[in-house]
Parts: C-alpha cells; structure tokens; sequence
C-alpha cells in the first residue's frame, strides 16, 4: 500500500540526487565546491530506488548538482530500469545539458531513460553566463542548443513530453529573456516550463522583490503569442497553457506565487544518502539512510526507516513561508545543489 503523510499525501516521486557537485554556479542556487562526506555508492542509490518503490514511488528523478558528471548514471539506469516491472513508470534526468553529447544522449536512452529536462536561462551570451556563473556564455549556450538536438536524436520526443526546457527566471536579471526563450521552445516543439525564482538554501540572497510571479510571465507570453491554460495535473509541480495555435505547450513553477504543497508527493535523497520530505527543509532535519545501507543490513529496515519518515512529514513550507519569513521561524535550510532540485 503506498505510504501516505500527516496529510494524506501519498508518496509517489524520488528525487535523487547523484551529486552536489556543478559545472556551472548559478548564483540562485550555488552549489558547494566539494562533495559532501560518505557519498553512497551504486548498489546502496539501488537500495534506496527499491525501497522508495516498494513504498508507492513510480518516478524516479537523476538530478544533483549536475548528475552528468557522475560517471555510474548510465550504469546506475540500467540497473533500475528492470524495477519497472514493479510499479516505476517514469526515470527522468534534470541536466544543465553542458555534457549532453551525442554519444551520451544515446547511452542514456539505452539505458532505460526515459526523460530529460534540461534548464537554459537565456537566449544570449550574455544573459546565459549571468544566469550561469559563468565569464563567457556563448559556449554554453552553443552546448545547450546542441544539446536539444543530441537529445531529441536519442529518442526524446518532445511531443511526448520527453524533452522539456526549464527557465529560471529572475525580475531585473532575465526577464527580457521571456519571450526569447519562449520563441526558442516555441520552435523547437518543446514545452518551457518558468520557475519562480526561490528561497532555496542559505546562498543566494533571494529577496521577494526578485520574484516574476508565473501570472507576470504568462501575461508577457500571452500577449505576444495566445495561450490557453489547462487543467493541473494532481501531484504535478507545473502549471500548463497550451498555445491556441498549437505550436507548443507552456509551464510555470509557481512555488512562490501559488504554492503547491497539498498534493505534494515528492521524496529527496542526496548524494551522501540523506532522505529530506521537502525542497526547503532545514539542514538537520534529513534522515540519515547510510545506517540503514551498511552490507549486512536487512532491506526491510530501509523501506521501514523510510516509510516513517514519509509517515511522519507534516511539511508545507511553501504554503507557510510568509509566516516564517515574517515570525524568523524558519531554520536554516539545507542547499538546493546538495537536495537535489
Ligand atoms: N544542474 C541541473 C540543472 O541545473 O538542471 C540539475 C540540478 S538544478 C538544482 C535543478 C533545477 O533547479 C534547475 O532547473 C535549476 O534552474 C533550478 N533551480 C536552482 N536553484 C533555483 C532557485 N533558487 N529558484 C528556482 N529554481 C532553481
Ligand atoms: Fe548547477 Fe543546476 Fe545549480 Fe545551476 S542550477 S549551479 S546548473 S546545479
């Protein structure tokens, strides 16, 4: 029976992420330099896999940092890919594409990947090494919109919903990269999904006054390009336009705005195997699973372990964050490269 919250929200996503380490340094979420101590190895990332899908799980998320600088991803899908036959329909991978070659884009797809979402910010030089961290962006970028093309080659049908775009958007930084963005989705069939800019970690010095709400977004989009909104899916993160001239679809991430905690169902394992119920939890609230990945130790202690902590979680942070931010409540939080995004 799937594990259900304090809520009722039954646990249905993993998020996993494979690595704190990035490529890039986006200044909105910074990752750390070095690895966090005790990163888990293949087969104990596989234990947890099985577990969360004992337990209701039936997606699983690769992410990090940048979890194609994890040489064992290929390896780590192949060997996860036959628990779908126990209830895991969707492997999906969130990359910044700088790495996606050909070669690895078809290797993934072998593997058993079966989406892949890659996060572009920008349309220029310029707006790509700002949002990046980077000094000079048109390699970057020239890499990314390779990379779309690398993925799409693999198999990653974008009108399947197999390739999608992510945005992050900040007021003053990239916001005249909407409608740019927009036209590049647009064209190539992709569906751009906007993320709100957040609160995540301690890093990035985010203030409201940064935040283009998903409403300013779709204001902007649609006035140059119709759209017509769709229902939400249930436990999805994204809310979804269509284009009235069905070129593409559209999506906004609106945590900020218009917070989507009470269908959420998303679990998070960072590379060093420490289990969080929530993107904005603080740092010390995580479950330690390595007790539970030692050789000897029995799998039914895990999905127990991990079970109780899903059993156990009251969070609604986004729902409760003006509160928080307001009453100096909130504990410091754990990072976002570090959680997994
Ligand atoms: N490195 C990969 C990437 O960038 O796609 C995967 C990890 S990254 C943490 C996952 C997603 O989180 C990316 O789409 C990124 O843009 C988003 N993200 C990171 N920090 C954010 C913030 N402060 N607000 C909104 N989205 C953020
Ligand atoms: Fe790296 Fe992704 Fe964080 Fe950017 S958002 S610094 S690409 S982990």
């Amino acid at each position: 029976m799937t594990q259900l919250d304090q809520h009722c929200r039954p646990i249905g996503v993993l998020r996993l992420s494979l690595t704190a380490l990035c490529n890039l340094a986006c200044p909105y979420c910074l990752p750390d330099s070095k690895e966090p101590l005790g990163l888990i190895n293949l087969e104990q990332r596989l234990k947890i896999v099985k577990a969360a899908v004992e337990l209701g799980v039936h997606s699983l998320r690769l992410t990090g940092g940048e979890p194609l600088l994890n040489p064992d991803l290929e390896e780590l899908i192949t060997a996860i890919n036959p628990l779908r036959n126990q209830g895991l329909s969707d492997i999906a991978l969130t990359s910044n594409g700088f790495l996606l070659n050909g070669e690895r884009a078809h290797r993934l797809r072998k593997a058993g990947l079966n989406r892949i979402s890659l996060s572009l910010d920008g349309t220029t030089a310029d707006s790509v090494a700002r949002m990046a961290g980077i000094k000079h962006g048109e390699l970057h970028l020239a890499q990314v919109l390779a990379a779309i093309g690398h993925a799409r080659s693999a198999g990653f049908d974008p009108a399947k919903g197999d390739l999608k775009l992510n945005a992050v958007i900040e007021k003053g930084k990239n916001d005249n990269q909407l409608l740019p963005l927009a036209e590049l989705a647009r064209n190539e069939g992709i569906e751009l999904r906007l993320i709100e800019y957040m609160d995540v970690g301690n890093r990035n010095g985010w203030q409201p006054e940064a935040v283009l709400t998903s409403a300013e977004m779709i204001a902007v989009i649609n006035k140059q390009w119709a759209l017509e909104p769709l229902k939400r899916r249930s436990a999805t993160t994204a809310k979804r336009w269509q284009y009235t001239d069905r070129k593409s679809y559209l999506a906004t991430i609106a945590s900020i705005s218009e917070p989507f905690c009470g269908d959420c169902n998303r679990l998070r394992v960072t590379a060093n195997g420490i289990a969080y119920t929530c993107l904005f939890a603080s740092q010390n609230s995580g479950l330690d699973l390595r007790d539970y990945l030692q050789a000897n130790s029995c799998s039914g202690d895990l999905k127990e372990a991990i079970g109780k902590l899903w059993g156990n979680r009251s969070d609604r942070y986004s729902e409760q964050r003006e509160q928080q931010l307001k009453s100096g409540s909130r504990k410091a939080p754990a990072e976002m490269a570090l959680l997994g995004g």
